[in-house]
């Protein structure tokens, strides 16, 4: 049995040519999940469909609200590895200055089970890479998403490739979802709204801007030299800080767009001046945007949340010496929103249930 999401329209195969967009828009614009829901397809071929292809790769296991109105989400994979996903609700349905505009949203997507580049805070990078995520796994999760919450077909969203895993790593699979999202038929996601986000896989940096696919591009940096990323960020001891910055300068990008960097602030280990000082340094020459992030501590975990007052001091130095510099509001801190607490808690669960 093939998976649908795994293909692009024109790639179902189905004569003549329309109905593969006729499907498509079945599934992606009115969020079918059974063929025979395809109403103006031919009964045979809905027949055909049933038994050539499976539309939906991975079950809800589950979905939990945070009081700020994001959601996570732990889905189940036909091998019973799990993912996740956050729903981050970025702006209400308002009216400004007498004109309706829509609420914003913003979906973080795993890209792998698990992830080998075993960055020293994160969660996820405890387990070491299970498996890379088929197309069909990672478009689905924005396609669940989307139903789930209710979110209009026409309805604008970002996309993120910010949660388990390391999207670079797993290169092919993540640039055909782009593709999926951003076709006309499906869910229409101009690649303009979706941001690609690496640990500095240089090489592959390389890679994806060759394809011009016309995505963003997010660096998870946290570190301004190199002995402090070794320690951090393993994966800096194949592409240090300056192979990735090379990579990055070379990475084509709409003019009106910023390259975004990633900064965590661990208490007491990255987070004062002298560090923010050599942030601008560093970035000097690159059209950048610094997003600062509170460290979310999870049990066990060697680092500590840093002070408001540090964060604030951090973000109004690098504003001051004209970078584009923000704090990013910590979202489902009561939902356990770092990145792989989801999926730990519930495997936490499991074993003391066993
Ligand atoms: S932070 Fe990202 S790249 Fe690093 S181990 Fe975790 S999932 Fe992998």
């Amino acid at each position: 049995m093939k998976e649908l999401l795994d293909f692009l329209p024109e790639e179902y195969g189905l004569s003549p040519k329309y109905l593969n967009n006729e499907l498509a828009k079945f599934v992606y614009q009115k969020y079918i999940d059974d063929f025979s829901d395809a109403t103006s397809l031919s009964k045979a071929l809905r027949e055909q469909l049933k038994s050539e292809f499976n539309i939906m790769p991975l079950s809800l296991k589950i979905a939990q609200t945070s009081i700020d109105g994001s959601i996570k989400f732990l889905f189940s994979l036909h091998d019973n590895h799990t993912i996740e996903s956050v729903l981050l609700p970025m702006k209400k349905e308002r009216i400004e200055n007498g004109i309706k505009k829509s609420a914003k949203y913003t979906i973080c997507i795993s890209s792998q089970v698990g992830c080998k580049s075993g960055c020293s805070f994160c969660l996820t990078g405890k387990s070491g890479l299970i498996r890379n995520l088929s197309t069909a796994e990672i478009v689905a999760q924005v396609l669940f998403i989307k139903k789930y919450a209710k979110i209009p077909y026409e309805q604008g969203i970002n996309i993120v490739f910010m949660g388990m895993g390391e999207p670079l790593d797993n290169l092919k699979a993540v640039s055909k979802a782009v593709k999926i999202f951003s076709h006309n038929d499906t869910l229409a996601i101009s690649p303009r709204r979706q941001t690609i986000s690496t640990s500095g896989l240089a090489k592959q940096i390389e890679e994806l801007g060759k394809m011009n696919l016309g995505v963003l591009l997010a660096i998870s940096l946290h570190a301004v030299n190199d002995t402090l990323r070794d320690e951090l960020m393993p994966i800096n001891k194949a592409y240090n800080i300056e192979s990735v910055l090379n990579a990055v300068r070379n990475f084509p990008i709409d003019a009106r767009k910023r390259v975004l960097f990633e900064y965590l602030c661990l208490g007491g280990i990255n987070d004062d001046l002298s560090h923010a000082k050599a942030l601008v340094k560093l970035l000097h020459g690159i059209k950048a945007k610094i997003n600062l992030i509170y460290f979310n501590p999870h049990e066990g975990s060697i680092y500590k949340r840093p002070s408001e007052e540090k964060v604030i001091a951090f973000r109004d130095y690098l504003q001051a010496h004209g970078q584009n510099a923000t704090i990013r509001q910590s979202k489902g801190l009561d939902i356990s929103a770092a990145c792989g607490q989801l999926r730990n808690n519930e495997d936490e669960n499991a074993k003391t249930s066993l």
